[in-house]
Parts: C-alpha cells; structure tokens; sequence
C-alpha cells in the first residue's frame, strides 16, 4: 500500500512522455536572474503548459516587455520578440491578429504594464483579443533595482522611496475586472503545477486572457517571502460554491492580497474575440498573413495623379 501523502500532479506522467516535445523549448543560453527568482518557475511552467497543450515553438509567438522577466526573450525556444518599455501587449495583439493559428503570448511586469502600458492594456481587454497575457507581478521596478510601482504595497521602503509607499496599491485583478474582460487567473510563482494549470486554461480561451502570477523577487521585494505567499495563497477550486462565471463573485475574490490571496481561474465568459465580432473576417477562413500578395496598383496611382 502506499502511504506518501503528497498526490502526483496530473502532469507529470504525461510530461515524461513527452520529454523530447518539452526540451524543445529549452534555450541553450543561461538564465541571469537572481537566485531564488520567480521568473525561473514562471518560465518552466510555461515550457510545461505549452508541452502538455501540444503546442510547438513554432507554433507561438511570444513577446516581451522591458523587466526582469524581458530577460526570458532568448530562455525559451519560439518566436520571440523582446519589446519597448511598456508596449508589450501591442506588439502582441499585432501579430496575434494578423496570424491567429499562431499561439500569441505576451509577457509583462507590473512596472511596464501598470504604468505606462495600462492603456494597452485597458483596450486590449475591452476588445478581447485572441492572446495570453502573463502579468510578472513583483510588485516593483526590479530591472531597475527597486523602485515602486503602482503595484508596491503601502508604507513599504524602496529604493527611491526610502521612507515609505505613500499610495495604496493598484490590485491588478480588481482594475481588470472593472473592464469586463473574458479571462482572467491568478497564480504564484512558487506553486509549479498550479501555475502550469493555469497557463494550460489560458492557453485554451478563444479571447484576452490576463493570467497574473504573483512573482517572489527576493532581491528587492522583502515583504512577500514565499513562505509568506504559501501562508496566504487559496485556491479557488477547493472552496465549495465558487463560481467563475459570476462576476460579482469574481469582484469580490479578486480585491484581497493581504490576508488570503485567491488563486485559480477567478472569471471567464464565452463570448466571440475580436476577430469574430469584425464583420470583414466573417466566415474567412485565411489568416491576413496568407492573404499578403503582390497587387499591380499602378493604375490607381495614375489616377491620383
Ligand atoms: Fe528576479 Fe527580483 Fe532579481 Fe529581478 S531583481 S531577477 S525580479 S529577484
Ligand atoms: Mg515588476
């Protein structure tokens, strides 16, 4: 009889048999992150997800904001694209509209994204286009050792705020909800197989999925250890009468991540994506990259003459 307590996590049967499929995302150059870094789990996860989703690199485009997490662009085997400060998600939304039989997934940091990129995201939720987003939430500007961003808790010191965070924190979640979004998941950096789970329910919605992962960065976010996480995080498939297609209820989970940080996939709703709802791509079956063609417009250049 076997008496180990711990379960085997579903997907480690299924990865072994697909280890050729899983190194194929391995990138022959090292990683530089910080040891004890939540990017290396993030990163790991994803490979994981993407395996066990049968996706191929060549399958995914996969782009990168500035941040720490931007160092992942040459990590991970794919199409990768590492971007300006802030406008990952446009570059994303971008390709994954112009080829959506490709896998799109756009990374970001709190900082970008929080800031100076939250107009892309605002609109990237609203239109529910056919992407993953993955929030690298760190709750401050590593890359740039440790400045507060609009997700650094209150009263806590940074570098450039020596006496405190005077502001309350923007609750990532909580802000896109407000937008009616048709996905959105929380997960933490040190929980391995809830994190590839998650990716996994991402990576098969139609529309904008917003997955945030609440990242440890031991460097310089001392306040959330990642036994502090382990004593908060909850999740959302063992509580009894969670339902993720209530928005209210979604609202009301999202807005804690002092006392228990709710984990799992909070929201979603079918509805058509972008490319569905745009009566000109109705019933097309090509992507816009297939329809690129030479075309003779030197008669209408004539014209305008
Ligand atoms: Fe990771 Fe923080 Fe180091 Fe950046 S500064 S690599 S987020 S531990
Ligand atoms: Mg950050």
């Amino acid at each position: 009889m076997n008496n180990c307590p711990f379960k085997m996590p579903e997907e480690l049967p299924l990865l072994a048999e697909k280890s050729t499929e899983y190194m194929a995302y391995e990138s022959p150059q090292p990683a530089t992150w910080c040891s004890g870094c939540g990017n290396y789990g993030i990163q790991k996860a994803l490979e994981r997800a993407l395996t066990l989703e049968n996706i191929k690199p060549h399958e995914t485009v996969m782009v990168f904001d500035i941040g720490c997490h931007g160092n992942g662009s040459d990590k991970i085997n794919g199409n990768t694209l590492h971007g300006l400060h802030g406008r990952v998600i446009s570059l994303a939304a971008g390709a994954a509209l112009a080829n959506p039989k490709l896998k799109v997934i756009a990374h970001g940091g709190d900082g970008g994204i929080l800031s100076e990129g939250v107009g892309h995201l605002v609109h990237a939720v609203r239109s529910d286009y056919p992407m993953l987003f993955i929030l690298h939430n760190n709750e401050n500007y590593g890359l740039t050792t440790g400045q507060a961003s609009a997700a650094t808790r209150k009263g806590l010191p940074m570098n450039g705020s020596p006496d405190g965070v005077i502001l309350d924190p923007m609750v990532a979640c909580q802000f896109v909800m407000t937008l009616h979004p048709s996905f959105v998941a929380r997960t933490f950096s040190g929980d391995l197989h809830h994190m590839t789970k998650i990716l996994r329910a991402a990576l098969n919605h139609k529309g904008f999925a917003f997955v945030e992962i609440m990242q440890v960065c031991p460097t310089y976010n001392k306040a959330t250890s990642p036994a502090w996480f382990w004593d908060r995080v909850r999740d959302v498939e063992k509580l009894p009468s969670y339902n993720p297609t209530d928005w209210w209820q979604a609202m009301k989970a999202v807005e804690d991540l002092d006392k228990e940080i709710m984990m799992g996939v909070l929201y979603k709703k079918d509805q058509p994506n972008f490319l569905e709802r745009l009566p000109n791509r109705k019933d097309v079956k090509t992507a816009l990259t297939e329809e690129v063609g030479h075309h003779d417009i030197s008669a209408l250049l004539e014209e305008m003459k």
